[in-house]
């Protein structure tokens, strides 16, 4: 880390940022389920995981939990997901229990997006048309010009290469992969921070138990963003608390 040099501050979306009430996973396999009319949906895909991983990724692995063969999958790949878009727009408009932007969200990104030294942007497994989705449910798209998403890359640690070309490339400005931090809810989003020599900050919000965040060694875990100050610091190393 560069104390009180500008940061690049790279958020995950789901678990981070906002719980969508399995809204998206709900949209994805419903729009799955209907390409290939698919009967014991669930229970076939019951092992397959999501947390953290990217919609490619999860497709792949449900195309496999099906037998679904891979040609078939990509003939039928552009209508699933024009389904899955449709389908998470609708469920994000009804109310849910567990929707919701997580708590302590709004204020930090209102206290980081007027520093000078502190720049926004996305790193998320979703598609850059599920992200917006899912963003614009909360009114978050507010907050991040950019980003790297998995319609860049399948790879995690290729969409958080990405993530900072495209910020550099918007903000017309170079970050050290020092001065570039990832924030995300699973031991997948510390993994594509190391990978390419970013900060790793896991925030215990998600679906991953704090243990397996420990055993990732982001290099700082977080319970949640409501500490403002604290996470203030733990961002913006250097810098005065808001
Ligand atoms: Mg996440």
């Amino acid at each position: 880390m560069n104390p009180g040099r500008p940061q690049l501050l790279l958020f995950d979306i789901d678990g981070t940022l906002i719980e969508t009430g399995g809204a998206g996973k709900r949209a994805l396999e419903r729009a799955f389920a209907d390409a290939f009319e698919i009967g014991d949906f669930e229970q076939r895909t019951a092992a397959v995981e999501y947390a953290g991983r990217t919609d490619p990724g999860i497709l792949a692995a449900l195309a496999q939990a099906l037998g679904v063969p891979r040609d078939r999958f990509e003939a039928e790949r552009e209508t699933l997901l024009a389904n899955y878009f449709d389908g998470l727009r609708t469920l994000l408009r009804e109310d849910h229990p567990s929707k919701r932007t997580l708590p302590g969200v709004v204020p930090l990104l209102e206290a980081l997006a007027p520093r000078p030294g502190a720049h926004l942007g996305l790193l998320t497994g979703n598609m850059e048309q599920s992200a917006r989705i899912k963003l614009d449910a909360f009114d978050l798209n507010r907050f991040f010009p950019e980003g790297g998403f998995s319609s860049d890359h399948a790879d995690r640690r290729e969409i958080a290469r990405a993530a900072r070309q495209k910020l550099e490339q918007h903000l017309g400005q170079r970050f050290a992969p020092a001065d570039v931090v990832v924030i995300g809810d699973t031991e997948h989003d510390v993994d594509c921070a190391r990978a390419n020599s970013f900060r790793a900050v896991a925030v215990s919000t998600g679906w991953v138990p704090r243990e397996r965040l420990e055993a990732a060694q982001p290099d700082v875990l977080l319970d949640g963003f409501e500490d403002l100050p604290a996470v203030m610091t733990a961002l913006l190393p250097g810098s005065t608390a808001p």
